[in-house]
Formats: C-alpha cells, structure tokens, sequence
C-alpha cells in the first residue's frame, strides 16, 4: 500500500536521487539504466546482486558524494575496484555499490621511481605501464584483480621475494573516510590510517589514488613446467624442495588442475627476478632436470611477458568457490592429501593453487604495518569452477578439499584469499595488530558503515 507517508519519502528520494546525479562527474545508475546491469556484475559469475544504485565514480569527490549520500539514507556500502572479490563483497543487494572501474588512470614519474594509481587500474595494466620504463612494484599475480583490493589486503606475487608485500611498496593513499572527508594518509599525514590501510583492507574508507614506490626491472627468467598429474607425488616434492631454500629472486607457484590438449597437469610456474640470469638457471636446473617435465617454457624474457603468460585466465560468467588455508613446512602426508584432493576434482577447470610467500615480504616486522602474516609460507586455495548451475559438486569439493587438511594446516591465512569465516577468521589473520586495528577503525569509521569485508569491529569507545 502506497501511504502518505511512503509517497512522501519515494518523492523526497527521487529528488534527492537527482541531486546526487547532478552532482556526480560519473554515472549514477538505477535499475533499468542501459548499464546497470554490466556494471553490478563481478569477475566472478556466482554473484547477481541487484544494488539500488551504482555510483560509477570519476574522481574522489564523487566518491565523497556517494559517501556522504549511502550514509544519509542508511544504504549498506559496497566498494568495487577490480571486482574480483571472492565473496562478492563489492555488490550489494539494495545498496549503494561504488564502482571506481573507471578510476583507473596510472601516472609514472620515472624520474623518482613512483607511480600514483587510481584502485581500479588492474594489477596487468600497473605491470604493463610501468614497464614502458623498465619498472615495476609488487602486484598481485592474475592481471585483472584490481590495484584497490589487491593492495589494501596485502599483495602478493612474483617480486614479492625482492621488493617486499605491495603494501610494503606503498608511500601514499588518498581516501574517503566515513565523514566525506578526502584525507592522505602517509608516513607524514594521519600515519595511524597509513599503517592501518597496508593489510587492513577496505575497512577504513573509499581509497580513491595509491602512491606506489617503483624499482628497476630488467629481464626474467620465468614461464612454467608442466608435469602430468600422475607426477605429482615426486613432482611436487621436488617443488617443495626448491622454493623452500629459494633466493630471494625466485617465487614458484605451482597448480594442479587439467591443462587444455595436455591433461591433468602440475603446473610450476616461476619467476627468477633477479639481475643475474645465469643464477637463475642454476637455480631452477633441479626443476627442470627433474623428470624431466613434460614441457619446459621456462625461458629469459621481458618481465611484463612472463607476468602476462603466467596470469590465469578469466573466463566471462564462470561462478567460482575458494576455500583456502596457510601451510608452513608441508609435510609428506600434507602432500599426499593434497594431491588426493587434485585427482578428486569434480571439474576440469577446478584447481589447487599454491602460492609461495617468502623474501623481503617475510622480513617486515609484522605490527610495522596491518598486515601481520610475515612469516614464510604457503597459501593455499582451493578453487571450484562451474559454467553454469548451482556448482554443488565444486562447492562440496572446495570445502572436503580443506577439511583434509585441516590437521596440517596452521593458523591464520592472508585476509584476499580468506572467506566467510567470522571474526574468529578476521583475528586470526590480523593476530595481535587486530586490537590496535578496532581502535583505528572505531576513530574513522565509528558505525562501521564500510562493513563489507573481513570486517574489523570498531573498539567500544566508551
Ligand atoms: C583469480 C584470482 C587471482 C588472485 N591472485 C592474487 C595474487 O596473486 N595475489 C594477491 O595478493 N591476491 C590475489 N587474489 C586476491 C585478490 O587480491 C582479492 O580478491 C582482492 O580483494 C581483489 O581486488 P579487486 O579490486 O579486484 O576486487 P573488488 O571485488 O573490487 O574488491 C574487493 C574488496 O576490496 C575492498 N576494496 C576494493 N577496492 C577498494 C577501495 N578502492 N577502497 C576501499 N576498499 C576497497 C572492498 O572491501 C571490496 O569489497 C586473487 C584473486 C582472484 C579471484
């Protein structure tokens, strides 16, 4: 029933809606505008949720402005950058989604080695630009997660072993904190927001620009070795073998799944960075003399070719599910269970990913920044794919496929391949920065209006 009442606030709204558009340098879309519908659908085709609106932002002041409107008219905030959320946090049923898929300008001044980024700019168009001038920081390994939530988890990926977690490469952030407010945060300006935005995800407001610390890159040697599945028992102990003495220069990751016109596969995938390539082959020679691997692509190349040849694929529409898990030093029995899970795979497409964590990025004193999970590791994840249905089967591997590992496994996982797993998940992830965390939360973002994310409490204040 339409009341007077209801009348009322619809008119009030509709105007109000009006307003904001005409404010707004970016599109403001409702449902039924023309791209409404392309622009709340995320990486991953398991989500199809219908926002009340999509502020498509182009700057931070439209940022702001969506801001200070979700706050106003008590709409649940939900903020995009790449949209490659594993739990879909970046769209919000009835909400106000902030796509800033737009804001995706990169700026590099060669000359001081840095680059200011806007978060939607992807994790291959940071690798791709900056190596027009033969730099680089540390991204994220799959070319288009986004800079924002790729960043403000933490970072991960081939330079991590020289040059530190992404976060450990930031110098900057410009954000929207809760009040509509466009701060800095840096060493110099509100550095409690600093350390707290380097690990602590979108927990404290809309970061609208990243100011990232560059370094020279001069060729690789990376690509990958493909081992039938049925390799995998010595196979991937001979990886574990490598990566656990590797330099610095080196980060392997290795993924069992079903490789098109090959099979079940092992794939390793590596990445020499460092300046002596001859090292490098040395150093990799137990991996590729191992078995030998089916095919050895592993070759001297430009970095940003090794990065592009080594990005996973994302296939329009295919619904994903992770579960993932930390381990420290696998053992024999670690490994059988987890190839035991990789020959289960209900699909073709579903995998295991291990990423290896280890160099610069373990040596930063875990409360120098919110990112606490320093130590040297591997995260893995399982990942269960579908093109189309429900993906029960996928679902039900994903979760079977940790459970077997649950006696292996230690605690906390790196907060960008964590899932639904509460508080108890959160703290675990953030270990002893978590407390220090809920007070910078509780100082910007008192009602927790930025809540869709491994979500930090604000600390009572009273
Ligand atoms: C296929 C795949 C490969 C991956 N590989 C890696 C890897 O190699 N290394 C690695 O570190 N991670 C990796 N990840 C994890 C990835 O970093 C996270 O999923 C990350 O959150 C995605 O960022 P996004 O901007 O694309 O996602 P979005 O869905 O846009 O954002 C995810 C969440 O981050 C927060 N957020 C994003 N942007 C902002 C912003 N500008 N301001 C405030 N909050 C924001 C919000 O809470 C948002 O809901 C991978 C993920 C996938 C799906």
């Amino acid at each position: 029933m339409v009341t007077e009442t209801n009348r009322a606030k619809t008119l009030i709204d509709i105007a109000a809606i009006a307003a904001l558009k005409g404010r707004m340098r970016g599109e403001l879309l409702t449902p039924g505008a023309s791209s409404y519908d392309d622009a709340r659908r995320l990486v991953n085709g398991r989500f199809n949720r219908q926002p009340a609106m999509i502020a498509r932002c182009r700057n931070a002041q439209d940022v702001a402005h969506a801001v200070i409107f979700a706050r106003e008219h008590g709409l649940e905030i939900a903020v995009r950058s790449g949209g490659h959320s594993v739990l879909g946090y970046s769209v919000v049923d009835g909400g106000m989604m902030i796509d800033l898929s737009q804001m995706r300008q990169i700026a590099v001044n060669a000359e001081r080695r840095i680059a200011r980024v806007q978060p939607g700019a992807t994790n291959g168009e940071v690798v791709q630009t900056t190596a027009a001038y033969g730099l680089a920081t540390t991204t994220g390994t799959c070319a288009t997660v986004g800079m924002g939530g790729s960043t403000l988890g933490g970072g991960i990926g081939w330079l991590m072993g020289r040059f530190g977690a992404t976060v450990d490469n930031v110098l900057a952030f410009e954000i929207v904190t809760a009040d509509g407010e466009i701060r800095t945060a840096s060493a110099d300006e509100h550095p409690d927001l600093f350390w707290a935005l380097r690990g602590g995800g979108g927990n404290f407001g809309v970061v609208t620009a990243i100011t990232y610390q560059l370094h020279q890159i001069g060729p690789v040697l990376g690509g990958m070795a493909l081992f039938p599945l049925a390799a995998a028992p010595l196979a991937l102990r001979q990886y574990y073998h490598l990566t656990s003495a590797a330099p610095d220069e080196l980060i392997a990751h290795a993924i069992m799944t079903t490789v098109p016109d090959f099979g079940p596969a092992l794939v390793v995938q590596a990445v020499y960075s460092g300046e002596d390539l001859a090292e490098g082959d040395r150093v990799l020679a137990p991996l590729r003399r191992f078995g030998p691997p089916a095919a050895d692509l592993i070759a001297p190349r430009s970095y940003v070719e090794a990065y592009m040849m080594l990005t996973p694929p994302t296939l329009p529409g295919l619904a994903y599910h992770d579960t993932a898990y930390t381990l420290r030093q696998p053992s024999d029995a670690a490994i059988d269970a987890m190839i035991d899970s990789a020959l289960e795979r209900p699909s073709p497409m579903s995998l295991i990913n291990i990423h290896q964590f280890h160099g610069a990025a373990t040596r930063v004193a875990p409360e120098a920044t919110a990112f606490a999970l320093r130590e040297p590791h591997y995260s893995v994840v399982n990942i269960g794919a579908w093109p189309e249905g429900a993906g029960e089967a996928e679902t039900t591997w994903t979760w079977m496929a940790r459970a077997r590992m649950a006696p292996y496994a230690s605690k906390g996982l790196y907060v960008n391949f964590l899932g639904d797993e509460g508080e108890g998940g959160v703290r675990e992830a953030y270990r002893a920065n978590y407390d220090r965390l809920a007070v910078i939360k509780a100082r910007y973002d008192e009602d927790n209006i930025f809540r869709r994310n491994q979500n930090i409490k604000p600390a009572a204040t009273r």
